[in-house]
């Protein structure tokens, strides 16, 4: 029935990777790591997530529910794991690398309206699962990756997943050979004599059966290493070589994983089964990410970083997955220039309780104002914003973090008393952060989905700043200096400074180093260094774009500036 169905190229391989036990067991970092160890071994790889929500995509959900809403180049809001993707493999992916139930469910009715299926029946199944292997194809011919592998949100066993793991059971039937299905799986350590407990996997394995699929692999994740008769015992009981259960213990730092994983030989094994042999040498492959490594190692000065927030009493967990991508891009840089960063959380709201509390600020060699939504926390930020000013502590806005400096900024070094951003105060009388005409238009529909100022957007940076002197590091050989560097930057905003307070700005100080084409919207703030340090803020999101061996610039620049009073 499914020879009319193009299912897939010649020579593509697909790799699948589920998740048993419970969720959050590092399926992202998982198959992160694959991808990074087939690379590695000279093989073109790409990755994609499916997210069993119906949601068409991340970009209207609750950070502190679901984690980071992580933004590609082209605008897509999609889930955190695709930072991660992009972190390890170092690649700019794109739409085709997500999908939803909501947006397989989208695209499916909308051929269908357009009598793509001329008039026959379009059933759940197969169409659903085609659907998928159709967009997972299309991922593949835009990167021309050798190797696909793709992430299936969710846990073996819940009803949600069910459609995309029948999409895996039908390209396994179809090519044995290029199709493999690894479970990441969750071992307790537990139990009497403390061991590591393999029955919940062994459950899992059932679960997974009855949707008429066998895993290659398992990825043993647990506190500890896997010792030889746990593996034994997953072995037998999960109809599996015992070679093919790899010991995943918990690390320190991520990006150490992909060698864990090699110490099982994971890269060699699954070379093995799809009939492929390494197109060079692993050690060649590998040595400027050891060496990174080494580098972190090494280390022994620490920095401080303090990020001010409006946080909800959730515990870290919930934080560090919120901010999951500016956390990174800060280890990249501090690990980068030899530091180990330690990063704490400064409650905006404890600001605004008592102002005495503004002193902890000093405790820190530097401070991130990060992206946010809404009037929670505001003053506080503002007022931290204000001291770090004041105090020449290196203050460093993302988004929201450059809108409030500029609040703080023409409030109190312009005179403009009771400024603001009209997402806060829409009659404030000096609304130097304002929505944009078209953003107004949207937001009265109700157009909320993927209508905000999203993805990549041309930032020209001048000449003379600290953000210029940031850049040309990385993009400008140094005999031939242009006036400005032209850089591609990702955005997910609605609000902007407001061009009619540009002049004011500017006359009392503030340098807008960074502007859209034609200088019309500012993207980088901002103060001369040699009146601060380092007080500079970005309408973008350069966390986004920040990899394990390429630091972003701004953050190298800021991690560089705080590291002077870490000496
Ligand atoms: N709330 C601000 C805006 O929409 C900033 C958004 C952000 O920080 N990502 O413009």
């Amino acid at each position: 029935m499914l020879n009319n169905f193009f299912l897939k190229k010649k020579n593509v391989k697909y790799i699948f990777v589920c998740g048993g036990v419970m969720s959050g067991v590092g399926k992202g970092i998982a198959t992160s790591s694959i991808a990074r160890i087939l690379a590695w071994h000279g093989y073109q790889t790409t990755c994609i997530k499916i997210d069993p929500y119906v949601n068409v995509d991340a970009g209207t959900m609750n950070p502190v529910e679901h984690g980071e809403v992580f933004v590609l180049k082209d605008g897509t809001e999609c889930d955190q794991d695709m930072g991660h993707y992009e972190r390890f493999l170092n690649k700019e992916l794109t739409k085709e690398n997500y999908m939803t139930t909501g947006s397989v469910y989208l695209s499916l009715i909308q051929k269908e309206r357009s009598l793509y299926f001329d008039g026959k029946c379009v059933e759940v199944v197969p169409h659903v699962p085609l659907e998928v292997i159709d967009k997972i194809n299309k991922a593949q011919k835009l990167s021309k990756a050798d190797i696909v592998i793709t992430e299936i949100g969710g846990t073996i066993g819940e009803y949600q997943n069910l459609l995309f793991l029948e999409a895996v059971r039908i390209l396994k039937l179809k090519y044995p050979q290029d199709v493999l299905l690894i479970m990441v799986s969750y071992l307790p350590y537990q139990g009497e004599g403390m061991e590591l407990k393999t029955k919940p996997t062994q459950y899992a394995i059932r679960s997974l059966n009855s949707a008429g699929l066998q895993p290659d692999f398992i990825l043993a994740r647990a506190i500890i290493p896997l010792d030889d008769n746990r593996k034994q015992k997953i072995a037998f009981n999960c109809n599996l070589n015992p070679d093919d259960v790899i010991s995943a213990p918990d690390e320190n730092n991520i990006y150490k994983i992909p060698l864990n994983f090699e110490k099982d030989k994971l890269g060699i094994k699954i070379l093995s089964k799809l009939k492929l042999r390494p197109k060079r040498s692993l050690a060649n492959g590998r040595s400027l990410w050891i060496k990174r490594l080494e580098q972190i190692r090494r280390a022994t000065k620490e920095i401080k970083i303090g990020i001010v927030g409006k946080y909800f009493k959730t515990g870290d967990f919930v934080l560090s997955d919120s901010y999951i991508s500016v956390i990174e891009a800060i280890k990249h840089a501090s690990w980068f220039l030899g530091y180990l960063p330690k990063i704490d959380w400064l409650n905006a709201d404890e600001f605004e309780i008592n102002s005495s509390n503004l002193s902890i600020l000093k405790n820190y060699h530097g401070i991130i104002i990060p992206g946010g939504f809404g009037s929670r926390g505001v003053e506080g930020k503002i007022m931290a914003i204000k001291y770090c000013r004041q105090n020449k502590i290196p203050c460093f806005g993302l988004c929201y973090g450059l809108q409030l400096m500029i609040v703080e900024f023409a409030r109190n070094i312009c005179g403009l008393k009771g400024a603001h951003t009209t997402e806060v105060n829409p009659k404030t009388k000096y609304p130097v952060v304002d929505i944009l005409e078209e953003q107004k238009k949207l937001l009265k529909e109700k157009l909320y989905g993927g209508t905000m100022r999203l993805g990549d957007w041309e930032c020209q940076i001048k000449k003379g700043t600290i953000a210029y002197e940031a850049y040309k590091k990385i993009y400008v050989n140094q005999r031939k200096q242009p006036a400005f560097i032209s850089v591609l930057e990702r955005h997910r905003h609605r609000y902007e400074i407001n061009p009619k307070y540009h002049k004011i700005l500017q006359k009392y100080g503030f340098v807008f180093s960074g502007t859209s084409q034609k200088g019309i919207l500012v993207e980088i703030g901002e103060l001369p260094q040699k009146i601060h340090p380092f007080f500079l803020g970005t309408q973008f999101h350069p966390e986004f774009k920040s990899r394990f061996l390429h630091p972003h610039p701004l953050f190298v620049e800021f991690i560089r500036a705080s590291s002077l009073n870490a000496a």
